[in-house]
Order: C-alpha cells, then sequence, then structure tokens
C-alpha cells in the first residue's frame, strides 16, 4: 500500500515515515502544502495523510484540490485543532477521517487501515484485474469466468497481496497478518500457498523475491 504524508514538522514527518515504513507500507512525503498537492496531482496514493496547518497551502485548500480533481483516494486529515466546528468542516469538505495532535501512531495506523479496507469495497464488492474476479461477500474466485476453488488461507493470502499490491510484503508480515496468534507454522506453508496460487488463478500472479517476499502487481 502506498501512502502520502503531508506535513511540515519534522519530528512528526520522520516519525510516521519511519512508523508506517517498519509496517510494510510504501511512504512517500512533503513538508510544504504545494509540494503535497504537486504529488497528489502527479502520483497515485492509496491513502494520504493531510496535516491541518502547512505553509504554503493549507491541508483544507489541499483536500479542496483533491475533491475538484475527482481523485478517490482517502483523506486523513491531523489537526492540532480540537473544535467540533473544525472537525465538522473537515468532514463537510470530504475529509474521510481525521486524527487530533497528540496522537500515537496505533490509532493512526489503525484509522488508515480502516479507510482502506472501506476504499477497496467501496461500490462495489468485487475485486476485479486480469481476467479474475474476486467476489469480497462470497469469497468467490472466478477466472475467465470458470470458479477458482481456494482454500481459505490461499483465499486470504490472495486478498492480503491484493491489499498490498505493487509492493513486495514480507514473509513476516504474511504470518503476522494471516495466521496473526496461532502457533508457530512452518515456514515452508507461504511457499506451498504461493504455488497453489500460482497453479490456480495464475502462474504469474504472484511475483517473489528473495529477501523481500512476495507481491502481486496490479
Ligand atoms: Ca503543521
Amino acid at each position: 500500500m502506498k501512502i502520502l504524508i503531508v506535513e511540515d514538522e519534522k519530528d512528526i514527518l520522520s516519525f510516521l515515515k519511519r512508523g508506517f515504513e517498519e509496517e510494510g507500507y510504501v511512504v512517500d512525503t512533503a513538508d510544504n502544502g504545494q509540494d503535497g498537492e504537486y504529488k497528489i496531482a502527479l502520483n497515485h496514493y492509496d491513502i494520504i495523510i493531510l496535516d491541518w496547518m502547512l505553509p504554503e497551502k493549507s491541508g483544507i485548500e489541499i483536500l479542496k484540490c483533491i475533491i475538484k480533481m475527482e481523485i478517490k483516494t482517502p483523506v486523513v486529515l491531523l489537526t492540532a485543532k480540537d473544535e467540533v466546528k473544525d472537525k465538522v468542516e473537515a468532514l463537510k469538505i470530504g475529509a474521510d477521517d481525521y486524527v487530533t495532535k497528540p496522537f500515537s501512531f496505533e490509532e493512526l495506523e489503525a484509522r488508515v487501515e480502516s479507510l482502506y479496507r472501506r476504499s477497496i469495497s467501496k461500490g462495489s464488492n468485487t475485486i476485479e484485474f486480469q481476467d479474475i474476479i474476486i467476489d469480497i461477500p462470497s469469497k468467490q474466485v472466478t477466472k475467465a469466468g470458470s470458479i477458482v476453488e481456494l482454500l481459505a488461507k490461499e483465499y486470504e493470502l490472495l486478498l492480503f497481496l491484493i491489499k498490498n499490491k505493487n509492493c513486495f510484503v514480507s514473509v513476516n508480515k504474511i504470518y503476522d497478518a494471516i495466521w496473526g496468534d496461532e502457533e508457530f507454522i512452518n515456514s515452508n506453508v507461504i511457499q506451498v500457498i504461493i504455488y497453489r496460487l500460482r497453479k490456480k488463478p495464475g502462474k504469474d500472479l504472484v511475483k517473489s523475491s528473495r529477501g523481500l517476499g512476495y507481491k502481486i502487481e496490479l
């Protein structure tokens, strides 16, 4: 998942960048409003984290531009303002969520995750790529119109890689996401599932890199 953080306070910016990178996100940053807006117009991000008070252009001004450019990326506003009318203003203009400073990294990450989950299933409950269609409510996967039978963990891993599309996801991160607190599993399990995913939905579906992990390119 690729995120942009626009924040002029250097400490907060580097703290957030490090935190999200450690969690496996691809992070782009801007430390003023102008640069932030430029990057938003030029690149695709899955989530934008936008500080309210910024030099050159405020978070609210950038948010208005995002809406005008019809960019659908969810936006989380960071604000030191704790007044209800400011929060209402932010949400009215089109922010998807906001976090009041000071905040914990865990809280922000949880909000980012939940916005992202909502955004990938928003409007439609299906994910389509190449000739594959995934129907989220029924967990049914079809390829070129035929149903692909996947075991529960195969389906979970497929969705997890799609959620993190275009980024390599480490084996450790996959463990945490798919198995969580379950007892230790053999490291071959992931390789076996990847092997099955390549055999079933598609040979070139999952790319792997020694040391970096796995990814799906969409
Ligand atoms: Ca600021």
